[in-house]
């Protein structure tokens, strides 16, 4: 019950790792949990497996048709539960990672820009949002939690350099703004996850065994992560167990980014 009394939002929660944190959200008595997601049918799916896990959430679990980089569709979103007491916990996770993004020559100028719209702007209007809720509602503490990736930190030679630039921006917006909002007791951190198990990634890889193998052998525990992996760390920042904790990149990678070589 590390949420009781918290109302939560969670973007691209129709799947991976919005759905698993959505999950562990209601399992631990979150007052709220808002669902939301650009595609209206995998939501309800999702919102369905939920349920099946967590039977007594239906009153507190609900789903929101969003585009994250449409600000009018989150101010709605965000405004859908003031009447429950307002926002304490938003994770901006939202993100896509486009089949055509690709190097500095070959990167079309399109992708770069929806690219930037969905992974920066939709997590901007995300903690922009958040931050008017928690004024709002007069609220001395809140968790803003937005997720980058390890290609923010290390630098890929397989690039989707639109996707990484995107993400190294989510990392030094969520660290200037824990800076600025510190003594309002709003902690924002970034969650860095390495290659998962997610649809995001696996369609993209699909069965290009080459593709997969090219980043299977920097993995020091052999392995993509789980979706569930990622989600634990963000139910710790959601909680009041990390009161302490802002302005940290948590990366969540099995030890990718601390690898030298990997063992044989
Ligand atoms: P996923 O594809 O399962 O989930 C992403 C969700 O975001 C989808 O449900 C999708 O419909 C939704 N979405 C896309 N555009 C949206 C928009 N404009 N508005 C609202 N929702 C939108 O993938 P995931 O792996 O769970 O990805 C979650 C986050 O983790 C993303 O930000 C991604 O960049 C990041 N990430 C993923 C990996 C990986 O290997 N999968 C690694 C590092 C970081």
């Amino acid at each position: 019950m590390r949420l009781a009394g918290k109302n939560c939002i969670v973007t691209g929660a129709a799947g991976g790792i919005g759905l698993e944190t959505s999950i562990l959200f209601a399992q631990n008595g979150a007052n709220t949990v808002v669902m939301a997601d650009v595609k209206p049918e995998a939501l309800e799916e999702a919102k369905a497996k939920l349920l099946k896990l967590v039977p007594d959430a239906a009153d507190r679990v609900f789903t929101f048709k969003c585009d994250v980089s449409n600000e009018a569709e989150i101010q709605g979103m965000v405004e859908s539960i003031e009447s429950r007491g307002g926002v304490d916990v938003m994770f901006n996770n939202a993100g896509i990672m486009h089949a055509d993004d690709a190097d500095a020559v070959d990167t079309p100028d399109a992708i770069w820009d929806l690219t930037q719209k969905i992974n920066v702007k939709g997590v901007w209007y995300g903690c922009k949002h958040a931050v008017l809720s928690l004024r709002k509602n007069q609220k001395t503490k809140g968790s803003i939690i937005n997720t980058a990736s390890v290609v923010a930190l290390v630098g890929s030679a397989t690039p989707q350099l639109a996707y990484t630039a995107s993400k190294g921006a989510v990392l030094a917006m969520t660290r200037e703004l824990a800076i600025v909002h510190a003594r309002d007791g709003y902690r924002f951190n970034s969650l860095c996850p390495a290659p998962l198990n997610t649809p995001l990634l696996q369609e993209w890889l699909g069965d290009d065994k080459a593709k997969r193998a090219r980043r299977e052998i920097h993995f020091p525990t052999g392995r993509f992560g789980e979706a569930v992996e990622q989600a634990h760390m963000v139910l710790f920042l959601a909680s009041d167990d990390a009161s302490f904790v802002t302005g940290q990149e948590m990366i969540v990678d099995g030890g990718m980014t601390k690898a030298y070589v990997t063992p044989e």
